[in-house]
């Protein structure tokens, strides 16, 4: 995200002034009392203003800041997320239990086996009663205490 400190200059009923403005990318955030009417216009609309009264918009500086990062305010156990493998000691015991609750659909083989194909766990991730095949990751929603 980019901030941008802006400086106005410009003429009114009581004369010349100056006043700053700041935007973060394209919208304006904070502003001098005399402009704050200002806030939460777009850059372009600010630079239309100015030009239509013939005030003198200069960017002073702008400076590359940290954004919010919308993932971070995302709930850890959404659906969607996955835990890889190798798992803890805890967590096989968590997808142990959901493998085995008949609650839920369990993971399967990918491949036809005449007997039941709910695929074991264990550190190493999820494995195959009757083939190699293997699975290393699981649904973070797994790990749930609700189930
Ligand atoms: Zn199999």
């Amino acid at each position: 995200m980019i901030e941008t400190l802006a400086q106005i200059r410009g003429r009114d009923t009581r004369g010349t002034f100056t006043c700053g403005i700041v935007l973060w990318g394209d919208k304006v955030v904070q502003t001098a009392p005399k402009v704050s009417y200002m806030h939460g216009w777009r850059r372009d609309r600010v630079r239309d203003y100015c030009i239509r009264r013939e005030w003198k918009i200069t960017v002073v500086t702008e400076t590359q800041r940290p954004g919010p990062h919308p993932e971070r305010r995302t709930p850890k156990k959404e659906i969607g997320h996955m835990v890889k493998a190798p798992f803890t000691p805890e967590q096989v015991e968590a997808l142990r239990s959901y493998q085995e609750s008949g609650k839920f659909h369990p993971f399967t083989c990918a491949n036809q086996h005449s007997g039941d194909s709910t695929l074991l766990v264990n550190e190493g991730g999820f494995y195959c009663q009757h083939c190699d095949y293997t699975q290393t990751w699981a649904h973070e929603f797994m790990l749930g205490e609700n189930l």
